[in-house]
């Protein structure tokens, strides 16, 4: 008998049953280059432990780290885009669609629930990168503005947490009028008297930067962020001048006033905490027992 002669003829194997190579052991940091095993990687919330670098994660992973024991309630989990101007590229766009939703096991470029935080509800829209760059199409506007209902009408904070490349331009003008309507509702939740917290993460572009982003009662962002609204080399060319040092990172923004606090990850969750409860100092409980009478806000005995 052979050895190399396959015996068996036809073995087809489904893909679920194919072996997988297993999760990388290592971490490299991009940054430093020092190498981390992955669980303690993990265990410093995706940052280096020997420079501090933020690497780029998911909404799962942001829902991971503020919510308690990862418990939350997704809201409107299956909106998916429609091809108004039945686009085409490389592909037409509702494929690129279907092929970014089974690899990413996503619906679009970003996720809102409802959940506690340290026992604080919370409720928190978070962008996903990997879903076609974590652009702005017609379902992420609306995601956002529902979630920006639902906060008003049960009194809730908005937490909005960015990550994108800006307006999807396969949804073209129906991408830009996102920012119209994200900003109407944040303008409503403001009148509402409920906080609004905008955390911009690496990178924060475009459309994105230049709407709900920079909207927030508190702007914050994590270390090293990019954030921007046109890249380097656009405006190098506009202004046909060199651009300074560190240009478009979270410190340079915070330094010319438009971000009001950096946040390391590792306290992101307890500085949200701490910065919600001086915001409301009654506590979530007696907030809920209010009704907003004419203008004023009256406490129901
Ligand atoms: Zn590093």
């Amino acid at each position: 008998m052979s050895w190399f002669k396959r015996v068996e003829k036809g073995i087809i194997t489904p893909t679920e049953g194919k072996k997988e190579t297993p999760e990388g052991l290592w971490y490299k940091c991009p940054s430093c280059k020092t190498v981390t095993n992955t669980a303690e990687h993990r265990k410093h919330m995706y940052t280096c432990p020997s420079c501090n670098h933020h690497d780029r994660i998911d909404s799962a992973e942001y829902f991971e780290i503020l919510f308690d024991d990862n418990k939350f309630e997704e809201l409107d989990p299956n909106l998916t885009s429609a091809d108004p101007l039945e686009f085409v590229d490389t592909q037409a766009y509702p494929s690129r669609i279907a092929i970014t939703q089974r690899k990413t096991h996503l619906k679009d470029a970003v996720r809102s629930a409802h959940g506690k935080m340290n026992g604080v509800d919370l409720v928190v829209s978070c962008m996903d990168f990997k879903f076609i760059g974590g652009s702005m199409g017609s379902v992420v506007g609306e995601k956002i503005a529902r979630a920006i209902d639902y906060a008003r009408t049960h009194r809730i904070p908005f937490l909005m947490i960015s990550k994108s490349g800006g307006a999807r331009m396969m949804e073209a003008g129906f991408s830009l009028m996102q920012m119209a309507k994200t900003s109407a509702k944040l303008a409503l939740l403001a009148n509402a008297k409920v906080p609004y917290i905008s955390l911009l993460t690496d990178p924060t572009t475009g459309g994105v930067t230049a709407s709900y982003a920079m909207l927030g009662d508190f702007n914050i962002s994590e270390p090293g962020a990019l954030i921007g609204f046109a890249g380097p080399r656009v405006i190098k060319e506009t202004i046909g001048k060199d651009l300074p040092k560190g240009f478009q990172s979270a410190e340079f923004v915070l330094e010319h006033g438009f971000l009001d606090f950096i946040v390391d990850r590792k306290q992101l969750k307890q500085q949200l905490t701490d910065l919600l409860t001086m915001l409301q100092p009654e506590g979530n409980a007696e907030m809920a027992e209010t009704e907003t009478v004419g203008k004023k806000t009256k406490k129901v005995k």
